[in-house]
């Protein structure tokens, strides 16, 4: 049975994509990126977030993701082993401020936090693959190619 293999993997197949999180798909599908960033903060952090959304000030105000990366992803609490994979990519890549990574540096990451409960061991990379672009939750998509690669 010859199944009907969308042939729209444009994304060039050597080519190693980079993922991010994609913050345009939340204003596309009316999701609000802070709200999941916010229950991602430290207890610290998530109080002054909440504090300032009722201020009325604007939705987009948000916690900058360096706040992430310089103080709430080194909680013990950010990161723990028994977190679903996707949770775990997202705040991977909360905690590195969003900076576009490939699969293979997730998963290398993931190994690293100690959160490869045995998925990762073989083909991670692979898995983190089609994870991502499956994902319909958190946003995660490749990152557009047109930034400047510097470096190869
Ligand atoms: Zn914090």
């Amino acid at each position: 049975m010859p199944k009907t293999q969308t042939a729209r993997t444009e994304t060039h197949p050597s080519h190693n994509p980079l993922y991010f999180i994609n913050l345009h798909w939340y204003e596309e599908t009316n999701r609000s990126f802070s709200v999941l960033l916010t229950t991602r903060l430290c207890a610290t952090h998530r109080e002054q977030q909440v504090a300032t959304a009722t201020k009325g000030k604007r939705k987009g105000e948000k916690t900058p993701l360096s706040t992430i990366k310089g103080c709430c992803s080194r909680k013990p609490e950010f990161f723990h082993p028994n977190m679903p994979i996707m949770e775990a990519i997202f705040r991977l890549l909360l905690s590195n401020e969003n900076q576009p990574m490939t699969a293979e540096e997730i998963s290398a990451r993931l190994v690293e936090l100690g959160l490869d409960n045995n998925w990762v061991r073989d083909g991670a990379a692979g898995v983190v693959r089609r994870l991502i672009e499956h994902d319909r939750v958190y946003g995660l998509s490749p990152a557009p190619e047109s930034q400047p690669a510097s470096g190869s």
